[in-house]
């Protein structure tokens, strides 16, 4: 069943594109399809008819004029292109790819620098399933031009169908002495897979990472080299992405082990020297608990890293995407990308100039530690904290006393931060805030942490941190549906618009940190620090946010005051910036209240 070749056959093979043998009409074990439905159903393979795998090659126009950013000419050029399945972007800054961490940060080989994202995103015009973000990152087109938009889409028509060629497809029409491998777990890959001139291997992942290092030991390696890499999907799925399950955690370390494996290959070739590689990591989704393919940031938000000689250090400003990597590493091999119809852009040129470091008593409007159970700000004098109805001091804080907001009386507590309505924002709507949290069960009418907007509409300008809303989820797939309780970022957009973020999972009767910061690049980053340690981020491109209202901003209510349904909880360790947090601030801000 398996179209897999092993190392020894591949070296006999000389690396010749393999001549793709069709696949044979029949019963195939959906185990692996299974598994991205999110399914909560044990046990009961599907199966389904897979068939005859189109081979047409298609004509493809692909113009080869240098392109000025990556190709110097002076080494050969180089590429591999790595997708993990399922890799959430907060297991980078949480420590768990200690070998992608050195890759960005430009510290895998003298010379190579190192552009990433953690904030970079999947297709938006499909679902956040494995299919239309696999072959996004293959084909640089995202689901509008694919017509991929989940699963099935793939396994029933391919690509070859749409006339939809592979980044490494486009490579080795352009370039006859170039040869380009696909390399892969999933078996629906291989609908992307066997086209002209690629060859492509299909097997376990560590079997792929021994079988690519072999290969590159050899001088006559792959050129180009598309790996897609399973394993993190699996961990995710059998016992949760979010919060990290230990076993997501063991396989997103040992998928990291394996690019490990093969950057070390690639740098003991005795040519390594007079070579110029590209490496692009990057992931077709995130998730959340066990499932993804639903429209949320837990799914959306993955890393994007480019790593070469001739990339820019430091962060990609914005919100790039998955579906860069074909361009990417097309305009590597100096194929003009202008002239291909891509949905991607070319990264690695362009990095965001990083903030000088600043005191972080710096434009901070609001700072409420709540010790001794003072209730007074030590932030900005023109902004002064005034308790109103049932809010009282706890001893038990996370750091120190904390704030109880209470509803038991008529008269429900909130912190009402007078001044907070003529705040000047840094370059119109730069911002960050920190605050600790405890509640001890789900809320009723989604009440509002923190914010400065009126919460009867969602659309209306402003932003909240919401308190254990209980979102419905829906999952494309399997048309399964739940209702779950969480914590979200709701903020106003340009055309009363709307944007949520989240959600997370509340921990019930323990301190959790909640941070939000918008940066000079106009993206939002909301995260949430555990009890565990781990500091999540999801993100997303708010440049057209709706920040002020006229309204000030409140804790325990919304910018009115008088929102009907009032938070029940613990609040410490309050601040409100006029300026945006740095992710290492946020980190340093969680870390102290631990
Ligand atoms: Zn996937």
């Amino acid at each position: 069943m398996t179209a897999f070749i092993s190392p020894c056959v591949a070296h006999e093979l000389g690396l010749m594109p393999v001549g793709v043998k069709p696949i044979q009409t029949g019963e195939m074990k959906m185990h692996n399809l299974q598994k991205k439905r999110n399914s909560r159903r044990g046990g009961g393979h599907l199966t389904f008819s897979f068939g005859m795998v189109a081979l047409v090659a298609t004509a493809i126009c692909v113009s080869t004029a240098p392109s000025p950013l990556f190709a110097d000419g002076a080494k050969r050029p180089k590429a591999l292109v790595v997708m993990l399945d399922g890799w959430r972007a907060d297991t980078v800054s949480n420590g768990l790819t200690p070998n992608i961490k050195a890759l960005a940060d430009g510290k895998w080989q003298p010379g190579y620098k190192g552009a990433w994202s953690l904030s970079a995103s999947t297709v938006r015009d499909g679902t956040t399933e494995s299919a239309p973000n696999h072959v996004a990152i293959a084909t640089g087109m995202t689901a509008g031009k694919t017509k991929i938009m989940w699963n099935p889409d793939l396994i029933s028509r391919g690509t070859s169908a749409n006339h939809l060629p592979t980044w490494l497809v486009r490579l080795t029409k352009a370039r006859k002495d170039l040869k380009a491998l696909h390399i892969f777990r999933w078996y629906a890959d291989l609908r992307l897979s066997p086209d002209y001139g690629v060859q492509f291997i299909f097997d376990r992942d560590d079997a792929n990472a021994k079988t690519l290092a072999k290969m590159l030991s050899f001088p006559d390696a792959p050129d180009a080299i598309m790996w897609y890499i399973d394993s993190p999907d699996h961990g995710g799925h059998n016992h949760g992405f979010y919060p990290y399950s230990a076993e997501y955690k063991e396989v997103v370390r040992e998928s990291d082990g394996y690019v490990g494996e093969v950057l070390a290959a690639i740098a003991a070739r005795p040519t390594f020297a007079e070579e110029d590689w590209l490496v692009v990591v990057t992931a077709d989704h995130g998730g959340w608990e066990r499932y993804h393919g639903q429209s949320s940031t837990q799914c959306y938000t993955i890393p994007l890293i480019v790593a070469g000689l001739h990339v820019a250090q430091g962060m990609i400003p914005g919100v790039p995407h998955n579906y860069d990597a074909a361009p990417t590493a097309l305009a590597h091999f100096g194929i003009d990308v202008a002239k291909i119809d891509f949905d991607g852009k070319v990264r690695g040129g362009e990095v965001a100039q990083e903030p000088a470091p600043r005191p972080i008593e710096d434009g901070r409007a609001v700072y409420l530690p709540f010790t001794d159970g003072s209730t007074a700000n030590r932030g900005s004098a023109d902004v002064v904290a005034e308790i109103r109805g049932a809010a009282t001091p706890v001893a038990d804080g996370a750091i120190g006393g904390g704030l109880r907001v209470s509803a038991s009386t008529n008269s429900a507590g909130s912190v009402f931060l007078k001044g907070t309505e003529r705040l000047k924002f840094e370059r119109g709507a730069e911002f960050g805030f920190a605050v600790w949290v405890r509640t001890s069960s789900p809320q009723v009418g989604d009440p509002v942490v923190f914010g400065n907007k009126d919460w009867n509409a969602g659309s209306n300008p402003g932003i909240a941190l919401i308190a254990w809303r209980s979102v419905p989820v829906k999952y494309d797939f399997l048309r399964i549906r739940g209702d779950k309780p969480g914590v979200m970022f709701n903020c106003g957009r340009a055309g009363r618009k709307r944007e949520d973020l989240g959600q997370y999972n509340p921990e019930y009767g323990k301190w959790t940190f909640y941070a939000m910061t918008r940066g000079a690049d106009g993206v939002v980053r909301f995260y949430q620090g555990r009890q565990d340690g781990h500091l999540h981020c999801v993100a997303d491109d708010l440049s057209d946010i709706a920040l002020n209202t006229g309204l000030p901003f409140f804790l325990g209510q919304d910018g009115t005051g008088k929102y009907r349904h009032p938070f029940v909880g613990d609040i410490d360790e309050f601040s409100l910036w006029t300026r945006a947090l740095t992710h290492e601030e946020v980190r340093r801000i969680f870390e102290s209240g631990r």
